[in-house]
């Protein structure tokens, strides 16, 4: 059985003051039966990590070096985050892949490292407007699997989940249908059986990220390859992240 796992993507988005009062309001009104994440900007990690101590709510980063150390100017190691307390690193999310020119190597040696260092990964994927209409969305999201997760053993990927974002739905209103996701999901699940095993396959819990909302979580949810979300936009509210949090309460 897997659980229910809703993580919230604030990007660059809120000073100490601001952060530390959306969390509050999670804490204070939202519940926790189900996995949640936040994952705040680099700058508020600290601050978040005192307010979140103790609670079920759990404290991701967005990114994270591929080195342990050195001349890498603006980068953020593994060691800083585990020294932080964060648990888990969002990697390989379509801003990073299009706007900073991560590849799936780049990704791989970046899940390869969070991993030595016992952080959990969210492991992001998905195909772009263009390749979609081309028919091309299931050979990409494979692809970028099997590149993705080279050399990951079994054990390893226990510690990943992976999130199915369509690069078109984000931040952008449109949402993948949910048997459109879930036909993706299904590929998904079906590409982790072939380098796995059927366990793994039942057992990766596999997220949908794109513009869902409070309004398109449950339709979502109810599809049997959807695990849980990876939410933009509607995480920088309390309003609509709770209900997004709780939304089979
Ligand atoms: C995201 O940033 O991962 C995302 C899915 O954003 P939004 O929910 O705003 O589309």
């Amino acid at each position: 059985m897997r659980i229910s796992y809703m993580a919230g993507n604030w990007k660059m988005n809120y000073t100490r003051s601001e952060a530390l009062s959306l969390v509050k309001e999670l804490l204070d009104n939202g519940s926790f039966k189900n996995k949640i994440l936040i994952a705040p900007p680099f700058t508020v990690l600290e601050a978040v990590a005192g307010a979140v101590k103790g609670t079920d709510l759990i404290l991701g980063a967005q990114n994270m070096s591929t080195n342990e150390s050195g001349a890498h100017t603006g980068e953020i190691s593994p060691l800083m985050l585990k020294d932080l307390g964060v648990k888990a690193v969002i990697l390989g999310h379509s801003e990073r892949r299009s706007i900073y020119g991560e590849t799936d190597k780049i990704v791989n040696t970046k899940i390869h490292l969070a991993l030595k260092h016992s952080l959990d990964v969210i492991f992001c994927i998905g195909e772009t407007l263009e390749e979609r209409e081309s028919g091309l969305a299931e050979k990409i999201v494979a692809n970028q699997v099997i590149e993705g997760l080279k050399d990951i053993s079994e054990n390893e990927l226990e510690s990943i989940t992976i999130a199915y974002e369509p690069v078109w739905a984000i931040g952008t209103g449109k949402t993948a249908t949910p048997e459109d996701a879930d036909d993706i999901h299904k590929v998904i699940r079906k590409k982790i059986g072939e380098l796995y095993s059927k366990e793994a396959a039942e057992n990766i819990i596999i997220q949908y990220g794109g513009s869902v909302k409070p309004s398109n979580v449950k339709e979502l949810m109810a599809k049997p390859n959807i695990d849980g979300a990876l939410v933009g936009g509607a995480a920088l509210k309390a309003e609509t992240f709770i209900p997004i949090m709780e939304y089979n309460k």
